[in-house]
């Protein structure tokens, strides 16, 4: 009974279909997240939820950053999107003024 319930290790031929499953799934939700209008989109990292916090309290801002807290977004290359973190030193990464 045991044996039936555990989980063995994917032979190697499997862990490259994995990985190319894993890679498909993570564009295909990336893709479905991007067609969501950024005012309905539910907030993903703490730096987003720190912005919609100080939105709707009233707060304003940091000018710096936006209110991104330091969260930078790369869509210069054609068709990748890479985010990346970088502490703005005004707000000390709470994305408020
Ligand atoms: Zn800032």
């Amino acid at each position: 009974m045991i044996d039936s319930m555990t989980c063995s290790r994917p032979a190697v031929a499997d862990q490259g279909a994995h990985r190319r499953l894993g890679q498909h799934l993570l564009n295909v939700v990336r893709r479905q997240d991007a067609a969501i209008p950024a005012d309905r989109r539910a907030p993903r990292t703490a730096a987003e939820m720190r912005l919609r916090q100080s939105k709707a309290s009233g707060q304003q801002a940091c000018g710096t950053c936006q209110g991104a807290g330091g969260r930078t977004v790369d869509s210069s290359s054609s068709g990748i999107t890479r985010q990346g973190w970088v502490r703005c030193d005004n707000c000390q990464g709470t994305g408020r003024a």
